[in-house]
This record gives structure tokens, C-alpha cells and sequence, in this order.
């Protein structure tokens, strides 16, 4: 439920989380090759997010016709902003099904 009702007004109850968590790493899972941002495109297209209320925030990114997962992290042992390779949208797409579902991380 997204609100609920006081007389007649609707109160929006911001506490929610709209977008998805990832899940805990699972015992095996694919190692992602993380590497620093890279600004090689002009135009990011943003498709599909984490989460901003963890301290690590996905995202699956499409450029140039290729596909990425951006990593933003706030936490002190690994901040900052990390990448993968560019990957053909499909790739992409099961690269992060497997991050949502803790097979990859
Ligand atoms: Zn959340």
C-alpha cells in the first residue's frame, strides 16, 4: 500500500522502497569485473536502478548501443563509482538478473 487515508487527504508514506534490493551474495556466485568509470559516452541512458537506501546503488545503464552496470558505493572500504565492460543489451540484461538475484556480484 502506497498510502493510507486521513480524513481526505492521502499520506504518502515515504519510508517505502520503491525499486529493488539486491540480494545477498549466494554462497557461489560470479565474480563482476569491477573497474573504474569510465566517460566514454555522451549520452547514459539509466534503465533500471537499486535501491538508493543501501549503501550500494546499481544501476543498468544503455549507451551507444551497448549495455553496463554502473556501481555506486558509499561505503569506506570500497566508495566510489565502478563499471563493468560494455556488453550487448541481452548479456547485460542476464548479468543483472543474476546481480538482483545474488549470483553476481
Ligand atoms: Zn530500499
Amino acid at each position: 500500500m502506497l498510502g493510507h487515508r486521513i480524513g481526505a487527504s492521502i499520506v504518502i508514506v515515504l519510508s517505502e522502497c520503491f525499486s529493488p534490493h539486491v540480494a545477498p551474495a549466494q554462497e557461489r556466485y560470479t565474480q563482476i569485473g569491477w573497474r573504474g568509470a569510465v566517460d566514454r559516452e555522451d549520452r547514459v541512458r539509466v534503465v533500471a536502478w537499486t535501491c538508493d537506501c543501501r549503501s550500494t546503488v546499481y544501476e543498468l545503464c544503455h549507451a551507444g548501443g551497448q549495455a553496463h552496470t554502473r556501481r555506486t558505493s558509499r561505503k569506506k572500504a570500497e566508495p566510489g563509482i565502478h563499471e563493468t565492460f560494455r556488453w550487448t543489451f541481452n548479456d547485460a540484461d542476464k548479468l543483472w538478473a543474476a546481480l538482483l538475484r545474488g549470483k553476481a556480484r
